[in-house]
């Protein structure tokens, strides 16, 4: 008897609809998408339990006739190509016609629409890809789409889900990029009865930057626009020393395509290389335009990733647009030059000094030395010695060496003693002189929201000043203004995400750490005498509040050994 079977089309479908449709965010986006090619300038997504329980998007776009409404949840049904000529040169986001049959395969659907308004509209409701009903109604111009109960029929699928804020950031994350490449569209998203955000059409980029993530941001940006036969690059990019802790803000549009790409992203890297300090890293909005024959948008199932024929002019083009369009802003002459991967840049601001290195690396102390759990006898502590590089302390006693990490072990004090505070009635806090102003983003602005009471019992008030703007009232009494400001930054951005239980202990480590004495920073032997006290009377010496150790300690018997005594 033979082995093999063809698959049922339910079967084949889900496993298809696996492909395109991972999450609630991957719904949205092939929604909007579909939006975007009908014309809309006004797109509304509405969503309950994360996307997982409804996802509803509303647009004014061109609509769809009877026929076509029957005929888009078909698989490979698209009115975008045609020929296969057409896969070479595509300037729809779309072109599989799979999403919609996705889609309806693992979800309860409800389609609205209408091309011409009035009385003429056309209602179908689906279920794991059966039609159900079908009826006229009065709609409209434009469509509407209701997708409820994502993977009802595939349980293996909706176990994967995260939790709702998680797959809402997604769809936050999502949306926003889609903003940032329409600023004359408007985008409106609603989170169960909380408006997440709303974005009346603008007439740029700009202007759409400014609503999404404020005026702080947008200031220390500058513009590129920059241009050669067949390559454009357009938008913002950091004006330095302007910068951030991280690469979240580095966004990339291929012909208005957001996209993950490592080429984009190293040239932006290497064309900064040697303006920003380390652990900085430019924000930029960048779009790329690329002639339609010269990528391929069809080499990922979510349409997230394009190959370029020649990834290596889009290297140097890349490097070159923003070394030049921040040289310019800098006032540097300097042009730049061919580029190698991995190579320095021809130009340089400023020569960073390294700290004179005591050891050389190879003949490293450290070389065999484990994190040591501190014990309870050893709690009196051992006596500095000195700093190594400004990142580390080096004490010792009778028995060893202790490599001490200054910035984990300051941490781990401050984290205990927030929590003897926080054990208390109320943290003490007290009124900032004159509020101190923040620009949220709109998943900071949800986790303000969903957090506030825990923020209040930790000491911080915080108040509405309309949009993104939001002003600090009131913090903790401990922390100076600057301080304060960077701990409630920080807080907002991991709090939302971290499960009930934990919010406070991170909260706390959140505190400690942006309080705590920076690696670098060169530090007093009083200083260290007093850190590294008070590190060993604390309860948890071996790790800091993250859970990276603290302490390396190199005992006397293993120094005999290696010195063959
Ligand atoms: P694709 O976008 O790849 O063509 P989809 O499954 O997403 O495939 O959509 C199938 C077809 O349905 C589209 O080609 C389009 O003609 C039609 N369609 C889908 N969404 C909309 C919409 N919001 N407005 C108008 N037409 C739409
Ligand atoms: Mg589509």
């Amino acid at each position: 008897m033979s082995k093999i079977r063809k698959l049922s089309k339910n079967v084949f479908q889900k496993i298809a609809a696996g492909e395109v449709i991972e999450r609630p965010s991957s719904v949205v986006k092939e929604l909007v998408e579909n939006s975007l090619d009908a014309g809309a300038d006004d797109i509304r997504v509405e969503l309950l339990k994360g996307g997982k329980g409804l996802i509803q998007i509303t647009d004014n776009g061109c609509g769809m006739s009877r026929e076509d409404a029957r005929l888009c949840f078909e698989s490979h049904a698209t009115s975008k190509i045609s020929r296969e000529d057409d896969l070479q040169r595509i300037s729809t986001l779309g072109f599989r016609g799979e999403a919609l049959a996705s889609i309806s395969a693992v979800s309860r659907v409800m389609l609205k629409t209408s091309e011409e308004g009035g009385k003429k509209g056309t209602l179908l409701i689906r279920e794991g890809g059966e039609l159900l009903k079908e009826a006229d109604i009065a709609f409209p111009r434009g469509t509407s789409l209701e997708v409820k109960d994502l993977f009802f029929n595939l349980p293996a699928r909706k176990k994967f889900l995260r939790s709702e804020r998680a797959e809402l950031n997604r769809v936050i994350k999502y949306m926003t990029n889609a903003a940032l490449s329409y600023p004359e569209v408007k985008f409106f998203l609603k989170h169960g009865s909380r408006k997440v955000f709303d974005y009346p059409a603008v007439k740029n980029l700009k202007e759409r930057i400014f609503q999404v993530h404020g005026s702080t941001l947008l200031e220390g940006l500058v513009k590129v626009d920059f241009q050669d036969e067949e390559l454009r690059l357009l938008g913002f990019t950091s004006r330095p020393p302007s910068a951030r802790g991280d690469r979240r803000l580095q966004i990339f549009f291929v012909n208005n395509r957001p996209v993950r790409d490592n080429t984009l992203q190293a040239a932006l890297n290497q064309a900064y290389r040697g303006l920003l300090e380390k652990g900085q890293f430019a924000a930029a909005f960048l779009f790329l335009e690329v002639p339609l024959t010269e990528v391929d948008v069809n080499v990922h199932p979510a349409k997230a990733e394009v190959r370029f024929r020649d990834n290596r002019s889009i290297f140097q083009f890349i490097y070159r647009s923003i070394g030049n369009a921040v040289m310019k802003e800098l006032g540097v002459k300097e042009i730049y030059t061919e580029q190698k991967e991995g190579k320095e840049p021809a130009y340089r601001i400023q020569e960073r000094k390294q700290p004179p290195f005591l050891y050389h690396k190879e003949e490293s102390l450290v070389y065999s030395a484990k994190p040591f759990p501190v014990q309870e006898e050893e709690k009196a502590g051992p006596h500095v010695l000195g700093q190594y590089l400004n990142f580390y302390i080096i004490a010792a006693d009778d028995k060893g060496i202790f490599i001490i990490d200054q910035h984990n072990a300051h941490e781990r004090v401050l984290f205990e003693k927030y929590q003897q505070i926080d054990r208390g009635e109320k943290w003490p806090c007290k009124m900032a002189l004159t509020p101190l102003l923040f620009e949220f983003s709109p998943s900071q602005v949800v986790s303000l929201e969903e957090n506030r009471e825990l923020l209040e019992e930790t000491g911080f008030r915080v108040d509405s000043m309309g949009g993104t703007s939001y002003a600090l009232k009131e913090y903790p009494d401990i922390f100076k203004e600057s301080e304060a400001k960077a701990v409630f930054f920080s807080i907002l951005e991991g709090v939302g995400l971290e499960k009930i239980e934990k919010k406070k202990h991170l909260i706390l480590a959140t505190m400690a750490c942006k309080t705590a004495i920076k690696a670098g920073e060169s530090l007093s032997l009083e200083k260290m005498a007093y850190l590294v006290e008070e590190l060993f009377k604390t309860e948890n010496s071996a790790l800091c509040p993250h859970g990276r150790p603290i302490v390396l300690r190199i005992t006397k018997q293993e120094i005999e050994k290696g010195l063959k005594r």
